[in-house]
C-alpha cells in the first residue's frame, strides 16, 4: 500500500501527475478540488457557498474537506492513495494521518513539485479540461487537437475553470504560501519529503515520481 500526497501551488502538475499515476499504476487519486466541483453543481445551500470561496480562490474550511476524504477513505478500497490538494493546511495534515491510522495505513511520500510563479501564471491562465475523462489540456503547450476531439477519450467537450484567471491565482498563491507552505517543512520533520522539478517535461515529471515509488 503505497499512499503519496502531491503538494504544490496551484498549477504545478499535481493533477496532471496523479492522472498518470492513475494510468499508470492503478493508484486511486483523490482530488479535493474535484469532489468540491462536484459537489458545487449540486444546487445546495452548501454548494453555493462553496462556489463563492472557491470562485474567489480562497480555501474552503477544514471540515468540508476532511467531511469529504474520510467519506472517501471509508468507502473506496485503492492499492495506493494520491492525494491531490489535500491537505492544504496543518489541521488537515493530521486529520489525514489519523484517517489512515485508523484503517491501519500511513504514507509513503509526500512529493513537493517545485515551481516559480513567473511559470505558474502561464500555465494556470490557458488551461482547459475535458469534461468527460478529465484530461488537462493547454492552448500554448498542448492544445485541444484541430478535430476538437479529446487524445485521451475521444470527447468532444472542454472546460475551463472559473478560478483560472489572474486574479483569483494571486489569491490561491497567497492562500498557498500563507495556509499550506507550512506542510513542507511538517513532513519534511516526519523524514517523508521529496522534491521534484515541476518546470521538467510531463515525462521527466512523472519519471522522477516513478523513481520516488521504487526507491
Ligand atoms: P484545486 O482543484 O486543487 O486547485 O482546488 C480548487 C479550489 O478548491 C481551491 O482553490 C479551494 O478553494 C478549494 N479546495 C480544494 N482542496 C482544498 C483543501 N484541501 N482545503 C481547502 N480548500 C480546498
Amino acid at each position: 500500500m503505497t499512499n503519496i500526497i502531491l503538494l504544490g501551488p496551484p498549477g504545478a502538475g499535481k493533477g496532471t501527475q496523479a492522472r498518470r499515476l492513475v494510468e499508470a499504476r492503478g493508484m486511486v487519486q483523490l482530488s479535493t478540488g474535484d469532489m468540491l466541483r462536484e459537489a458545487k453543481t449540486s444546487g445546495t445551500e452548501m454548494g453555493n457557498r462553496v462556489a463563492e470561496v472557491m470562485a474567489r480562490g480562497e480555501l474552503v474550511t477544514d471540515e468540508i474537506v476532511i467531511g469529504l476524504i474520510a467519506e472517501k477513505l471509508d468507502t473506496v478500497e485503492a492499492a495506493g492513495f494520491i492525494f491531490d490538494g489535500f491537505p492544504r493546511t496543518l489541521a488537515q495534515a493530521d486529520a489525514l494521518q489519523d484517517l489512515l491510522a485508523a484503517k491501519g495505513q500511513d504514507l509513503a511520500h509526500v512529493i513537493e513539485m517545485q515551481v516559480d510563479d513567473a511559470a505558474l501564471v502561464a500555465r494556470i491562465t490557458g488551461r482547459a479540461t475535458c469534461a468527460s475523462c478529465g484530461e488537462v489540456y493547454h492552448d500554448v503547450t498542448k492544445p485541444i487537437p484541430a478535430d476538437g476531439h479529446c487524445t485521451s477519450c475521444g470527447g468532444t467537450e472542454f472546460t475551463r475553470r472559473a478560478d483560472d484567471t489572474e486574479e483569483a491565482l494571486k489569491t490561491r498563491l497567497m492562500a498557498y504560501y500563507k495556509q499550506t507552505s507550512p506542510l513542507i517543512g511538517y513532513y519534511h520533520a516526519k523524514g517523508l519529503l521529496r522534491g521534484v522539478d515541476g518546470l521538467a517535461e510531463i515525462d521527466a515529471v512523472a519519471a522522477d515520481i516513478a523513481a520516488i515509488l521504487e526507491s
